[in-house]
């Protein structure tokens, strides 16, 4: 199934220890051993933003005062960088002054513990931490989800349409965008009813998904027209995988309303084969491929650039 980073994470939460003292990491470790989380350990700041820029774990705990880069400035250089502000960061510390709690709160930590180490309290915050973590995940991943179709919605796509671009033309390789919109849809709602135009909507999503590759990304885009995001993928490979996607929707079957045939057209834009400018361009032209399609007929894709298909429309293996 495409789309691997929308389902939840169920291994064990990573914790990230950021403390100099070695015996701290022996406590930690072998007291909070049964309570399913993994460690990872750093013994000084440098090596703590590392590991939490390489491993992005669940929670880090941070020492205030280490040689080298202090917690403080651990903390700070934790929450300006996007790839590890919404890491849930927790102080342990010696330090019982107001100022050091303050500052640390004022950075974005959410705790402060206090050494000597109570392990119960540690636990329990800890858990908190994590259960709030999960939470954020949870809303975070909903915001990107479409409600009817369980696919990604317009504005994650938005979102990485404007990254895959910006990571192609960098690296100079291959994607493809479709742009693909359901045929005579307003007929279909018309004769069978809004909710059999839903059950339509979903069923396309369904064959959508199980035809893509898991690094695909299939979004609503909205109504009955959704987007596909094909890395690694020419043209001519993004024709395949729309003609097999359009194929098994035609020949779907639609239990509660047997009368129903189901059609798409599909519009394909790859770059850099025709040295996209911008990503609005790269969209513009994905959507001039599906109003060929439409023109010349429906029920057919069409790549950005090339003449559509008037012949008799092959099914797809
Ligand atoms: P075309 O082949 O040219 O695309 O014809 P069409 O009738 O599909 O035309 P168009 O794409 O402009 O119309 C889309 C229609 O889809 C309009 C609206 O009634 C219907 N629609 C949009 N969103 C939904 C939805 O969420 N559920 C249902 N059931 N229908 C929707
Ligand atoms: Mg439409
Ligand atoms: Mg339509």
């Amino acid at each position: 199934m495409p789309d691997a980073d929308s389902t939840p994470k169920d291994e064990s939460p990573i914790v990230l220890l950021i403390d100099d003292s070695p015996m701290i990491h022996r406590l930690l470790t072998f007291k909070l051993k049964n309570e399913g989380l993994e460690f990872l350990s750093a013994f000084s700041g440098e090596e703590g933003l590392e590991l939490a820029q390489e491993n992005q774990p669940s929670l880090i705990l941070v020492d205030l005062d280490m040689p080298g880069i202090k917690g403080h400035d651990v903390i700070r250089a934790l929450k300006s960088d996007p790839k590890t502000m919404q890491i849930p960061t927790l102080v342990i510390s010696g330090s019982t002054e107001s100022s050091d709690k303050v500052l640390a709160f004022e950075l974005g930590a959410i705790d402060f513990i206090t050494k000597p180490i109570d392990l119960p309290e540690l636990r329990a915050r800890i858990g908190s931490a994590l259960r709030l973590h999960r939470l954020m995940e949870m809303l975070e991943q909903r915001a990107q989800i479409d409600g009817l179709t369980g696919l990604k919605n317009r504005a994650y796509f938005d979102e990485r349409i404007r990254a895959s671009f910006n990571s192609l033309s960098r690296n100079k390789q291959t994607a493809s965008l479709v742009m693909c919109d359901l045929d005579h849809f307003k007929i279909l709602n018309d004769t069978y009813g809004h909710p059999a135009g839903d059950s339509v909507i979903v069923g396309f999503s369904a064959i959508a998904l199980r035809t893509l590759r898991s690094c695909d990304v299939a979004c609503r885009y909205g109504g009955e027209e959704f987007a596909l995001i094909l890395p690694d993928t020419d043209a001519h490979g993004a024709k395949i995988v729309c003609d097999r996607i359009r194929c098994r929707l035609e020949a779907n079957a639609w239990p509660a309303n047997p009368g129903i045939t189901a059609t798409a057209s599909f519009g394909i834009a790859n770059i850099p084969a025709n040295e996209t400018a911008s990503v609005e361009e790269w969209i513009e032209s994905a959507d001039k491929a599906l109003y060929q399609a439409k023109h010349a007929g429906r029920n057919r894709a069409v790549v950005f650039g090339d003449e559509p298909d008037q012949s008799a429309l092959r099914p797809a293996s």
